[in-house]
């Protein structure tokens, strides 16, 4: 193991400390009461990008709705999506179909049991592989996201250009592995990193690998991993029209390829406009659709990666008949709307909507 300052770090004994206090202190997650590949699978996917907390009543409700790999390859596209609305990062949901759909017809519906088969599934990469297999497979796989890297970091105290290099990572993640119970090891990591070694104020008091810490006992805890510095947050402004029928509000699709494609959402700007005073031409210039934006109706904040996201939602009107393209318009119910693939900021508005108890009009 890398040579640095501080105690020895012995497998074996850190296999003990650490998969004792897993086996005393891991949180009961419907995932982790499984050992099917595929729903181990779909936690996996959840869960890049996305909190235990918001994950949970997604996955349970996909699961419930998709209950076995077959059923998730033989879905349309368009109901997986809505399953997945509100989760964001929607190409997750489109590789993971995709997956689905070439595990059913090249492995008969069962997840891959070897690392070589389950990289050549679209959408499967290392991490989800090695993560997949060996908790429903126990292979001798070491998974490396950003909880191990950052315990691992401060656990052999890396600095300088090892503590940058993915494969110094990979490398210790490996002799570390516990090849008996590869999977149990590799979530106690995980766990470990998300509930201890957190990324700021580490609770190294309580920590079970606190008398084998490195970056403990040179005083580094906070200061590991080096690295990337974190964009600092900008606030945008996106405004929304909000064009009602009866009860029915208007809803556009975005276009194939762009960031969430696919989507229906209320016509909007973008997240690089000006909110208001850009709303009348973005929607004219993305959809073909003039409007009449009136009073602001409904407020709600998001958040997208470094984006701090006022969103303002404002009573509209078209200035023209809709164009018969079923598939790029239409007026859906609030009933419709909650089947549909939509974004969490048209989820937001449509919620701030409710609330306001706006009468309904005729567009
Ligand atoms: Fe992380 Fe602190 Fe534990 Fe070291 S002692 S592994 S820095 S929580």
């Amino acid at each position: 193991m890398s040579a640095s300052a501080g105690p020895k770090l012995r497998p074996a004994t850190l296999h003990r400390v650490l998969g004792g206090w897993y086996a005393r202190n891991r949180r009961d997650l419907p995932w982790r009461r499984t050992r099917d590949p595929y729903r181990i699978w779909v936690s996996e996917v959840m869960l890049q990008q996305t909190t235990v907390r918001a994950v949970t009543p997604y996955y349970e409700a996909f699961v419930e709705r998709f209950p076995a790999l077959p059923d998730l390859a033989g879905a349309r596209e368009e109901d997986v999506l809505a399953a997945w609305s509100g989760l964001g990062y929607y190409h997750r949901a489109r590789n993971l179909h995709r997956g689905a759909q070439h595990v059913a017809e090249r492995h008969a519906g069962r997840f891959p049991k070897t690392l070589e088969a389950a990289l050549a599934v679209p959408g499967v990469g290392l991490y989800t592989a090695s993560a997949v297999l060996s908790i429903a497979h126990g292979l001798p796989l070491p998974v490396v996201d950003g909880n191990v890297r950052r315990v691992l970091a401060r656990l052999f105290a890396l600095r300088g250009p090892d503590g940058r290099r993915e494969g110094a990572f990979y490398n210790l993640a490996e002799e570390l592995l516990d090849r008996e119970a590869p999977g149990e090891w590799n979530q106690a990591l995980m766990e470990l990193g998300a509930a201890v070694c957190t990324p700021r104020k580490p609770a190294c008091p309580a920590c079970p690998l606190r008398a084998h810490c490195r970056a403990w006992s040179l005083g580094l805890a906070e200061k590991l991993p080096e690295g990337k510095t974190r964009r600092p947050p900008v606030e945008v402004t996106v405004a929304a029209a909000l064009i009602q029928r009866g009860d029915c509000l208007l809803l556009v699709r975005r276009e194939q390829g762009r960031l969430m494609g696919r989507m229906w959402e209320v016509p909007q700007t973008s997240l690089e406009s000006h909110g208001l005073p850009d709303l009348v031409r973005e929607v004219e210039e993305r959809h073909g659709l003039r409007v009449v934006p009136g009073a602001l109706a409904v407020r709600a904040r998001h958040a997208i990666t470094f984006r701090r996201i006022r969103l303002e939602g404002y009573r509209a009107w078209l200035r023209q008949a809709l164009p018969a393209d079923p598939d790029r318009f239409r007026w859906a119910s609030p009933e419709e709307v909650s089947r549909l693939p939509t974004s969490s900021m048209t989820k937001k508005l449509l919620r701030g909507l409710r609330q306001a108890q706006l009468p309904l009009e005729l567009g």
